[in-house]
């Protein structure tokens, strides 16, 4: 079951490796661990770094940068904070102390197969889940450069409604 998944995820991520086996992994097991049934608008993933392991994720959990419900804050650590908004469930996954010297086809085999404790190490999650909002934000036109942009990035500086962009130029002259 998870190597068919395994094997799927690499069809998006151009190649298999020990990386995409633990965004597999870590997905498979917070699927498990969050008792989904069916997978909808309510998962959504924060990853605590940028790694081969965002495309396991992609694939097995559903979340993707596309449908706005993987969002990456990059602490440098192998972690992944796991929510299911129609449950109020989470679950955060980190990695445990992983066998030194296994030769790549091994290591692969040991992250997804492994017992889970060996695995990860399962704690709270770190951020507040995000809310689900992206799409419905309206888009207004930024007076200086005339391009459309999401309310919850425009501000108001002396009475002008402006992206950052536009912000930014503003602050520099
Ligand atoms: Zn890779
Ligand atoms: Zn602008």
């Amino acid at each position: 079951m998870i190597h068919d998944l395994y094997q799927k995820a690499g069809e998006l991520h151009g190649h298999y490796c020990p990386g995409l086996a633990i965004g597999v992994r870590a997905a498979y097991e917070a699927l498990r661990i969050l008792d989904v049934k069916e997978k909808g608008t309510g998962l959504t993933c924060i990853a605590e770094s940028r790694a081969c392991y965002i495309d396991g994720i992609q694939a097995v959990f559903g979340t993707t940068l596309g449908n706005g419900n993987l969002e990456i804050r990059d602490r440098g650590k192998t972690a992944f904070n796991f929510y299911d908004r129609s449950t109020g469930s989470s679950v955060r996954l980190v990695d445990q102390d992983w066998p030194q010297g296994l030769s790549k086809s091994e290591m692969i085999e040991f992250l997804l197969s492994a017992p889970f404790e060996q695995v990860f190490d399962q704690t709270e999650v770190r951020f507040e889940a995000p809310p689900d909002t992206f799409k419905r934000y309206k888009a207004r036109k930024c007076p200086r450069c005339g391009e459309n942009c999401r309310e919850p990035f425009l501000r108001i500086i002396d009475g002008e409604i402006l992206c950052l962009d536009c912000e930014k130029n503003l602050k520099k002259s």
